[in-house]
């Protein structure tokens, strides 16, 4: 086998000034000789973690120093065995002549040895490492191996796991297609998010059954692959540096989209998952804050998602990162309350606005009395620390009934919605606006709601409010005025004052009597809809599924009804 060089004599033409290592190229010209010599060779890649601790605290130039200082060792450990190049800033690889598995690990322990004891300028570093390996005995491209063992070092990453990796071609075969699957997803983020879209699953209050937000979930599409889950790659790249792009585009499309559903639903906000890796990036807070800005979205319809492996992040610095967002009135969740590393402490010590209870707690909380009384725990604690509570995995009937016990601000699971794309999500805005019924203010606690409350979070109705026995009109909303196609209250007030009281279609009469009259029957039982034809003013036939909605406060005296009837204007 001949070599294109060696450590001894290196042609430094192609070397790196920092560490005066060979870089990437020649790691792929080298490695596409070996190839085509079918040579058998083994590449152990490591990459050091936390580097950028280092350079903040020490500066840059030291940092350089240190790694020049690195590379000399990893140099001096191989010696003539074969190569060490430097792949990216913290990310080297060896290329071992043979495939020697137990002389690799050696060369491994050797190098995590040195890295733990590093000394330089008289101070004895522990520089933490990742380090994967593999036994490569069929022809790879150089390219192939340098992201199948980066994205095995990224999964490592985010698993927080320095366990050494053993790979081989045997794995490859197996894991190729999941493998394949993350290259192609990392080229198409470069390529400006190709195949990626967003679907949005809403939150639906518990005090007005009405939707007040959504959660922005990413997928992608790719006609080799189908519709791929964020499970199957999120986990993967997310500590990649070509996530830091992606998180970007899901922040800047998801409200770019919020602020047109805002345009229908004034109150609306939307929910965006965010990563460790993206709170760690220098400049990605101000960066929030430039689009929002760019946008004219209004920073409290914000509410960014801190997703599990956020909460393995220094305490001082994610509450150093929350109070800028808490200060910019950006809102705050804790993501998958109850799972891994969530603890009261976290829910104690940040600044948070809402905790979401994993789903998996709901999803059989009718089962396990355990999961009963941790929801229950999550509950109380929040409500002293005056924090919402989102439960998450709302999935069916049974499960909503049941949850119904617990003072959560909103639900969210696939009872309401499945997460639908920007399109259908409008259309079930559109449905649901009309459709759903308010749920007695008795269950849950919230009396303190009066009429402009209620009109800020009802989106369409008219309001009767009935105070002395006296009915009146108190408001006309803009989703009511969109909905009767009138540009302002005036307007809908002509339309309207003559027309309103008890005026229903004569088809749909019979049924509204009945139902109007078995909800004033029954104060506290949910209410069913009818459906109703409303004409606008322009002459228009828009059916609405909805009759009203009837809300009593425990007191019994104010009582509000929401009708929505026919306006007949010839
Ligand atoms: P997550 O943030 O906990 O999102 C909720 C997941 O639960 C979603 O899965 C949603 O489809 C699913 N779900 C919602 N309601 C129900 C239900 O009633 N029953 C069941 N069985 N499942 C329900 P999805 O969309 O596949 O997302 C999976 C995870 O991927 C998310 O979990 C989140 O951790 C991550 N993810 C998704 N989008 C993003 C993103 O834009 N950025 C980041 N960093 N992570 C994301
Ligand atoms: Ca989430
Ligand atoms: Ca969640």
């Amino acid at each position: 086998m001949t070599k294109e060089n060696t450590n001894l004599n290196i042609d430094t033409s192609d070397c790196d000034s920092v560490s005066g290592l060979p870089t990437s190229d020649k790691f792929n010209r080298r490695i596409f000789r070996l190839n085509a010599e079918s040579a058998k060779y083994t590449v152990l890649m490591i990459e050091l973690h936390h580097f950028h601790d280092i350079n903040t605290l020490n500066g840059y130039d030291f940092g350089n120093r240190l790694l020049h200082k690195f590379s000399d060792s990893l140099r001096e450990i191989i010696g003539d065995r074969g190569e060490v190049y430097r792949i990216e800033r913290v990310t080297f690889a060896f290329i071992i002549d043979g495939n020697d598995l137990n002389f690799a690990k050696k060369l491994y322990e050797q190098t995590l040895h040195m890295a733990e004891h590093f000394e330089i300028d008289d101070c004895i570093f522990n520089l933490e490492m990742f380090g994967v390996l593999w036994c490569v005995t069929e022809p790879h491209e150089a390219t192939q191996i340098i992201s199948i063992l980066s994205a095995l070092i990224d999964h490592a990453k985010s698993e927080d796991d320095y366990t050494f990796i053993i790979y081989d071609d045997e794995r490859h075969n197996e894991n190729s297609k999941s493998i394949e699957l993350i290259n192609t997803i990392r080229t198409c983020i470069l390529k400006d998010c190709e195949g990626f879209y967003l679907c949005y699953q809403p939150f639906v209050s518990t005090v007005t059954g009405k939707v007040i937000g959504a959660e922005a979930l990413i997928r992608w599409r790719n006609e080799e692959y189908g519709n791929v889950s964020p499970y199957h790659f999120i986990p993967y790249i997310e500590s990649h540096p070509c996530f830091y792009d992606l998180g970007l585009w899901i922040l800047r499309q998801a409200i770019s989209d919020a602020k047109k559903i805002k345009e229908r639903c004034p109150g609306f906000f939307i929910n965006v998952n965010i990563s460790y890796s993206q709170l760690q990036r220098k400049g990605f807070k101000e960066t929030v804050i430039d689009i929002l800005n760019e946008t004219g979205y209004p920073n409290e319809s914000l509410q960014l998602e801190l997703t599990e492996r956020c909460r393995n992040l220094d305490m001082c610095f994610l509450q150093e990162q929350l109070q800028f967002f808490r200060k910019n009135n950006i809102k705050i969740a804790l993501d998958d309350f109850g799972t891994g590393s969530s603890t009261l402490e976290l829910l104690c010590n940040l600044p948070l606005d809402c905790v979401k209870i994993d789903q998996t707690f709901i999803l059989n909380i009718l089962k396990k009395d355990s999961n009963q009384v941790i929801v229950d725990a999550t509950m109380r604690c929040s409500d002293r620390l005056n924090v919402d509570v989102c439960l998450e995995g709302v999935e069916n009937q049974e499960i909503k009934d049941f949850v119904e016990q617990y003072p959560a601000s909103y639900h969210q699971g696939y009872f309401y919605s499945r997460p639908v794309e920007y399109d259908n999500f409008l259309s079930f805005l559109d449905y649901h606006w009309y459709t759903n019924k308010i749920r007695i203010l008795k269950s849950n606690g919230k009396l303190n709601l009066d009429a402009t409350n209620i009109l800020s979070m009802i989106p369409g109705g008219f309001f009767i409010y009935v105070d002395d026995e006296e009915e009146r009109i108190t408001c006309a909303n803009e989703e009511l005025l969109r909905m009767f196609e009138c540009k302002d209250a005036d307007e809908f007030y002509e339309l309207t004052h003559n027309s309103f009281k008890g005026i229903v279609h004569p088809d749909d009469y019979d049924s509204a009597e009945k139902s109007i009259k078995a909800q004033i029957a029954s104060s506290d039982s949910n209410m069913d809809y009818v459906r109703y034809r409303i004409i606008t003013k322009n002459g228009n036939v828009k059916w609405v599924h909805d009759y009203g909605h009837l809300v009593t406060s425990v007191y019994d005296k104010d009582v509000f009804y929401v009708f929505l009837g026919d306006v007949i204007t010839e």
